[in-house]
């Protein structure tokens, strides 16, 4: 019996020690730190072995296949030592998709992941029977062993990508690449691009990889590196001939002569990197011959991931939305983008190097106060004070939304998009977003 050892006793490990027992390994899970009881109990009734707190070398080093968790760095001293001993390191994406002959639509990208591989599982769903998983919900590879479907959409994270030897999606979005935990790549932003690119890395050109062709990152690393996929970009500001583009009020989307138009004025979801959002995942249901008509409704009735962009109440004429999943600068420039009244804008958490500049512009024309909520807002207050006439501080949600709703007039919209991390006042980001509206309704 081979012996097959699960690193990290989260959502993936666990769904992967389940696979690995069905499949007749002896499994063994090992986590540093502590499982949460829900989990302990799904390894008990399975009769899985598995230890937390810490690492036991001898039970780990005899393993013929080692499953690594994405929360694990591959600097860490144990999988070095793994490593060395020459044991192949896998990813759960990685192990589950050998147990399913299932075609895999793969999203990657900095921002805007989620929200595309829901609305991809949204369309697809009307016309074929698909599978939502990856970083969403279920595992991978629990969802394999449970009821494996002939189609899934995964949401890729790079961590998962990190740790992949033959895994393939025939249909692979890269959304965008922008900087993000660049700690887990050595500081160096090329090795964080190159992780996002190995989605395409088993692709021959029968698969796909529909990108972001405005996004000056991914068309220089195209420019100096070979992908064997077709190619299916999409663009804002370009005309593409085989793949998607915005023309004025309309998208289109070509493939092998096939055109389909379809207007955005009715499109749900709001914001440019919406517009880039619904392209890719319209891409790919006309790749997979989803009706036109069936596109159309499903973007019309599609309502969004809770936490990103989500509308919340109007209140006197003012609408509070919750972006609490804008941990980072970027998905703030967009939702500040998308801004058309005058802006209350809260903001804050835990800092990851952010540099504001680029915000500076939207900052300019719309936001009228500004709410700094976190521990330590003092870089905020420094590089905002001058630039608008309102800024003040706290570090309570509750007065946070108490200090807009006075400061809101008819017409203007509170906006949580906090570009920053969750940890110093909240557990996640989740927990952020629903403390904002237990607040807002609470008016
Ligand atoms: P991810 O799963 O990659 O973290 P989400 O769909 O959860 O992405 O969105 C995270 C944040 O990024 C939200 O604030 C959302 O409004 C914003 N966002 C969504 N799509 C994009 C995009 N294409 N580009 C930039 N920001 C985006």
């Amino acid at each position: 019996m081979k012996r097959l050892v699960i690193l990290g006793g989260g959502e993936s490990g666990v769904g992967a020690a389940l696979l690995g027992k069905a499949k007749g390994y002896d499994v063994f899970l090992s986590d540093k730190g502590k499982i949460k009881d829900k989990y302990k109990d799904v390894l008990n009734y399975n009769e899985i072995e598995f230890e937390d707190g810490h690492h036991t070398e001898a039970k780990i080093l005899n393993a013929d296949l080692v499953m690594k968790s994405p929360g694990i760095p591959d600097k860490s001293p144990l999988v070095k030592q793994i490593r060395n001993k020459g044991i192949l390191v896998v990813s759960e994406i990685e192990l589950a998709a050998k147990y399913t002959k299932a075609n895999i639509i793969g999203v990657t990208g900095s921002n805007g992941k989620t929200t595309t591989a829901t609305l991809i599982h949204h369309i697809l769903k009307e016309e074929l029977e698909v599978g939502l998983s990856g970083n969403i919900g279920k595992s991978f590879a629990q969802q394999v062993l449970e009821q494996d479907y002939p189609n899934y959409v995964l949401e890729i994270s790079s961590f998962q990508l990190d740790d992949i030897v033959d895994f393939k999606p025939h249909i692979a979005i890269l959304l965008n690449i922008t900087p993000d935990h660049l700690d887990r790549y050595d500081y160096k932003f090329e090795n964080y691009i190159a992780s996002k690119f190995r989605i395409a890395l088993n692709q021959t050109k029968d698969d796909y990889l529909i990108y972001d062709a405005d996004d000056e990152v991914i068309n220089d690393w195209l420019k100096s590196n070979k992908v064997q996929s077709t190619l299916l970009p999409f663009s804002l500001t370009k005309t593409i001939e085989n793949g998607a583009y915005l023309d004025k009020e309309e998208i289109k989307i070509t493939i092998d002569n096939n055109q389909i138009i379809m207007p955005t004025n009715n499109l749900t979801l709001e914001g440019k990197h919406n517009i880039k959002n619904q392209m890719a995942a319209s891409t790919v249901a006309h790749l997979l011959k989803i009706r036109k008509q069936t596109i159309r409704e499903s973007l019309e009735n599609f309502q969004g991931v809770e936490h990103r962009l989500e509308h919340v109440l109007k209140i006197n004429k003012v609408q509070y939305i919750n972006d609490s999943k804008a941990t980072n600068v970027n998905a703030t420039y967009y939702a500040l983008e998308s801004m058309e009244s005058p802006t209350i804008w809260i903001v804050g958490g835990v800092d990851k190097g952010n540099n504001y500049k680029e915000l500076f512009q939207f900052v300019n024309e719309k936001v009228k106060a500004i709410i700094c909520l976190g521990v330590d807002n003092e870089k905020l207050m420094e590089t905002f004070g001058t630039m608008v006439d309102t800024v003040v501080e706290t570090q309570f949600m509750s007065e946070a939304v108490k200090i807009a709703y006075k400061l809101a007039e008819t017409g203007d919209t509170v906006l949580l998009s906090p570009a920053c991390a969750s940890f110093d006042l909240f557990e996640s980001y989740e927990d952020r977003g629903r403390q904002f509206k237990d607040a807002v309704r609470s008016l």
